[in-house]
């Protein structure tokens, strides 16, 4: 089969599970684990902040800012398309009680006009703005750092946090040539994920200022992500910032090869088509176009109505030659069986 669902079907290597071997450990709750401390510092060294923190999951790294920056009472502007309105269950209004603000959007992307025009001042009736949300890469879309450079004006003319949904970072920063440090300069806090085309098996890290850092491991124990020997999971997180970075231009190219054949088929609308994501619209039905795809081995899911084609360490160079040329053979007829 050729696994193109999402890179969070992605297998720890060989290499990577002797790492997580070898790992020292120790009981990281009372910060004694000296693998998890190696790879937060490695993590600080990425995004230049102070001070990081290994989470859970990604939807823990976003939650914990929320908790802090946000709360009863405070709103965050954010896109209608990012993941923590769209894929968390509603987690920032249930478990912080932060108020999303949806603002206008292209694709998940604003700019500092969307932001400015949903920022309110003191009214005794009225939630508070208190935080905006930027989300890189989006939907495969990186974030041009002209809007992110805006939002962080606007953030620091009025008082405002901003968290970045960073969970693939490394995407826009491999695809760009802009370091994850100058992208999260644009912001006060920075998630980013491993355990997505990295290649581990869990964990995002979060990271911001010393404070800021101090009070999201008291948050994070309180969602129950305090853990203890998690060495042996970290080391799977040091092996892919140091082997698995560069090589996500190899899931960019395939994108592209597997982009280009769909635009050339007739059949499909390409709506998207960035760094390891593509969406597409067509005049079949996406769960048949699926169903047809899935019979000749090729794996991918439908997200907001469209069919959805991520890129990952589990498609190869052989692999995206085979789908390219299924799909320049896929007979429509196979779409309405
Ligand atoms: C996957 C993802 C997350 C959440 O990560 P989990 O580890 O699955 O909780 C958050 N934001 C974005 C943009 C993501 O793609």
């Amino acid at each position: 089969m050729k696994d193109f669902r999402s890179d969070t079907f992605t297998q720890p290597t060989e290499a990577m599970r002797k790492a997580m071997y070898a790992a020292e450990t120790g009981d990281d709750v009372y910060g004694e684990d000296p693998t998890a401390q190696k790879l937060q510092r490695m993590a600080e060294e990425i995004t230049g902040k102070e001070e990081s923190l290994i989470v859970s999951s990604g939807c823990m790294g976003n939650l914990i800012p929320h908790m802090i920056k946000g709360g009863r009472g405070k709103e965050v502007i954010c896109a209608p398309e990012s993941h923590i309105v769209r894929h968390e269950i509603g987690a920032v209004v249930s478990l912080s009680g932060t108020l999303p603000v949806l603002a206008r959007s292209d694709n998940g992307i604003m700019t500092r006009e969307d932001i400015e025009k949903n920022i309110h001042g003191y009214a005794y009736d009225m939630s508070e703005t208190a935080m905006i949300e930027t989300e890189n890469t989006t939907s495969g879309l990186i974030y041009p750092m002209e809007n992110l450079r805006g939002i962080k004006e606007v953030s620091e003319k009025h008082g405002l946090w901003v968290h970045m949904d960073g969970a693939r970072i490394f995407n826009a920063s491999v695809e760009t040539g802009i370091s994850v440090k100058d992208y999260a300069e644009t912001a006060d806090d920075i998630t980013f994920c491993l355990s997505k085309g990295l290649g581990c098996p869990a964990f995002s890290v979060l990271s911001s200022t010393r404070e800021f850092i101090r009070e999201a491991k008291r948050c994070r124990k309180i969602l129950g992500g305090g853990m203890r020997q998690i060495g042996i999971l970290a080391a799977a997180g040091i092996y892919a910032l140091e082997n698995n970075i560069a090589r996500l231009k190899d899931d960019h190219e395939h994108r592209e090869a597997i982009s280009r054949a769909l635009e050339e088929s007739g059949w499909a609308d390409v709506r998207i088509s960035s760094t390891n994501m593509i969406f597409f619209t067509s005049r079949y039905p996406i769960a048949s176009i699926i169903e047809a795809f899935r019979r000749k081995g090729v794996l991918f899911l439908e997200d907001a109505g469209m069919g959805r084609i991520v890129t990952s360490l589990n498609v190869t160079d052989e692999d995206t030659d085979e789908t390219v040329r299924i799909i320049k053979e896929m007979d429509e007829t196979e779409f309405s069986r």
